[in-house]
């Protein structure tokens, strides 16, 4: 099965250099993978850098690492992308709209796709890449957990490998044997063991998590993110959907993935093994780690990360997840063993009452109690194929707006 190739067949004794796409290169992960790729000039070269908004940030990173495409995905951009880029000189062809994200996702001079735009508007786009035969470098984690079972056909169909960038889920992947793709059991595997910084308000009361606000929230002690995440990780829906994440990406059962939480982010995940062997991959909380892993996995480049001492570290922490405080992550499990289209519900509603939250329009302990309101209106049932999917997401973007204009949430 191509879905993760066979390990060591993908060296890259090439001579030229490899053409990469990123979807999302004005964000967090988007700003460190064109980081890692600077640091290679001679292995990697960018085709299509991708932007929703910031078009100053677009138009100077085209210019910087030499796009041949500048994508502003907002379309109504296009023209201040146009002045941007004149401004500085830049001469990156620009093409405009979701359409366009799929065109350089799927072209011909791409070979590499990162896939780091935030939430199921990534969808699209990354689902692409993998149709089109792509190595796709997975951030954009919203699609795999609404679309996990079309991932998997299609890169099974198009010989397409997809490598987690999400650093627990890289992690997994560096720690599992070659062979984990026949499935778990037969690999030995007990145990997929996610760790969870916590994220700001670890150790925090349902009492004292209320009256935070989006500042506090966006506040992350370990990672440095961008802001739906960074929330994401606060309410512990990051961890949630990292579940969902993992049941797709390394074909386990429900009860095949556990949580622990782990303060000081230096163990990224582990692997229990029936010999009672356990497997963890360390490094510092530097996502340039996991990217450049992804990027020139199955070697070894370097990422400009600062090397991880343990003797600095002194301790390693780990404590069970509060499911009372933190209610969401205990919600993904039961969306989890519902499947058909509880996923696309859940992240669909939680992307909206993140957004609410952030602009203050809802509480943050209101935003596990909004998504398992949207589950509870929306109905569920099976799932087939990518129309549906945006279909159900659109219906429950749709639920959850009125849940939240009604305040039926207390
Ligand atoms: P971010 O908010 O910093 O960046 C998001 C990117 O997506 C930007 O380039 C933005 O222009 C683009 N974008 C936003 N809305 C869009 C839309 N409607 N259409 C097209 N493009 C749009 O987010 P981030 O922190 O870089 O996270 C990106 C993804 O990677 C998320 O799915 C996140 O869960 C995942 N991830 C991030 C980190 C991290 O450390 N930041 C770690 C693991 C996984
Ligand atoms: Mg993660």
């Amino acid at each position: 099965c191509p879905w993760f190739a066979a390990r060591g067949c993908l060296r890259s004794d090439r001579l030229s250099s490899q053409g990469i796409t990123i979807l999302g290169s004005t964000g967090s992960i988007g700003v460190s993978t064109l980081d890692v790729l600077a640091r290679h000039p001679d292995t990697y070269h960018v085709v299509a850098l991708s932007g929703h908004s910031n078009v100053m940030r677009l138009a100077e990173q085209c210019r910087q690492h030499g796009a041949k495409y500048a994508v502003i995905s907002d379309a109504a951009k296009a023209g201040e992308l146009k002045k941007a880029m004149d401004q500085i000189k830049c001469t990156s062809e620009i093409l405009a709209g979701k359409d366009a994200l799929r065109t350089v996702a799927g072209m011909d001079e791409t070979e590499v796709v990162m896939a780091a735009i935030v939430g199921a508007a990534g969808l699209e786009p990354t689902l692409h890449a993998v149709q089109a035969g792509k190595r796709l470098l997975l951030a954009n984690k919203e699609s795999m957990v609404i679309a996990g079972e079309l991932f998997r056909k299609a890169a099974a169909e198009h010989s397409s490998v997809i490598i987690p960038v999400d650093s627990e889920h890289n992690a997994l992947f560096q720690v599992l044997p070659g062979h984990f793709n026949d499935g778990l059991e037969s690999a030995g595997v007990e145990q997929l063991i996610l760790t969870a910084s916590g994220g700001p308000f670890l150790h925090r009361t349902r009492e004292e998590l209320k009256n935070i606000t989006p500042t506090q929230a966006c506040n992350h002690p370990n990672w440095d993110m961008g802001r739906k995440i960074s929330v994401d990780s606060a309410t512990l829906m990051n961890k949630g959907l990292e579940v969902i994440e993992a049941r797709w990406l390394f074909n386990a059962r429900p009860d095949q993935i556990d949580v622990l939480v782990h303060p000081q982010s230096i163990v990224h995940s582990m692997v229990a093994y029936r010999d009672g062997s356990v497997l963890a991959q360390l490094g510092m909380p530097d996502m340039r780690t996991p990217i450049a892993h992804a990027l020139s996995w199955p070697e070894r480049i370097e990422a400009g990360v600062k090397r991880l001492n343990l003797a600095e570290v002194h301790k390693l922490e780990f404590y069970p997840p509060d499911l009372d405080s933190f209610p969401g992550l205990g919600l993904a499990f039961q969306v989890l063993e519902a499947g058909g289209n509880a996923p696309v519900i859940f992240n669909a509603a939680n992307e909206v009452a993140v957004d609410a939250f952030l602009q203050e329009r809802i509480e943050f302990l209101q935003i596990p109690t909004v998504v398992s309101a949207a589950l509870e209106a929306c109905e569920t049932g099976k799932l087939n194929g990518l129309d549906e999917v945006l279909e159900f997401d659109r219906l429950a973007r749709a639920e959850t707006s009125r849940i939240i204009n009604m305040k039926k949430v207390s």
